[in-house]
């Protein structure tokens, strides 16, 4: 399970199946409401199961461009562990990995 074939994120990158609100692209990201979650999700666009240190400081600093600097990223992985992402959430889910964002400023 979760091949680049078969995984729902692959999909979302590759297929542009977005079925919510669109944020933002560019050639490493795209970001869009998470339809779980209804809150803003940072999906790579390839198929890995972590993102580089780098891509995490250019991530806080999109999310931060687009957002304001309220709230914490979520990093943690639950429903597609596969492939990269993570969300923006005012608070923090028990057992997340969540940073403040401010601390990208
Ligand atoms: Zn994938
Ligand atoms: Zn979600």
């Amino acid at each position: 399970m979760n091949n680049p074939n078969t995984c729902e994120l692959c999909q979302l990158v590759n297929h542009r199946n977005i079925y919510t609100q669109f944020h933002f692209e560019n050639d490493d990201f795209i970001i869009v409401n998470c339809n779980t979650c209804n809150v803003p999700m940072v999906v790579l666009k390839h198929h890995r199961s972590s993102f580089h240190y780098e891509e995490k400081k250019q991530i806080g600093k999109i999310l931060i461009s687009i957002f304001g600097s309220q709230g914490y990223i979520d990093w943690k992985q639950r429903k597609i562990p596969a492939h990269a992402h993570c969300h923006l959430r005012m608070i923090p889910f028990p057992n997340s990995e969540a940073e403040l964002l401010s601390k990208y400023v």
